[in-house]
């Protein structure tokens, strides 16, 4: 599985099974985004390899940890090794052929007025920890 940002510079591979993927609807990825929500997925390190551009990229940090690393050049969010984890952070969005579901609705307390959420979805009202979401994606379904 491909990925990319959207000028190309920043390129990625994923291998092995792939787990589901979840939206965030918190504050902060809605700024992020400049939309609704983030949808994103977790590997393992060893899922995933840079192709191109990894020296292209550049991250800012809140001060409360949130972190966001993004292409230089056009301002996608790009893959990141998850602090103190073994876990990498994908951008759904960037893959080029993305197969599977959004599967966990996280922050569902701050989504958009002017978002609806699948009735049937589950929804947590805030964020569990990296390792219980990280189960949940990767379960068989
Ligand atoms: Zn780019
Ligand atoms: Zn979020």
């Amino acid at each position: 599985m491909i990925g990319q940002c959207l000028c190309g510079t920043v390129q990625f591979k994923l291998t092995g099974s792939l787990p589901s993927f979840y939206q965030c609807h918190c504050r902060l990825c809605q700024k992020v985004t400049g939309s609704s929500a983030n949808a994103g997925m977790l590997v393992e390190r060893a899922q995933f390899e840079w192709l191109a551009g990894n020296n292209n990229i550049t991250s800012y940090t809140r001060t409360t940890g949130y972190r966001v690393d993004f292409c230089k050049t056009c301002s996608s969010p790009v893959p990141n090794l998850l602090r103190t984890t073994e876990l990498v952070w994908i951008p759904v969005g960037l893959l080029d052929s993305p197969e599977g579901n959004v599967v966990i609705h996280l922050h569902s307390d701050s989504k958009a007025g002017w978002d609806t959420l699948p009735a049937d979805a589950p929804l947590h009202k805030t964020m569990p920890s990296l390792d219980k979401l990280h189960r949940f994606l990767s379960a068989d379904r």
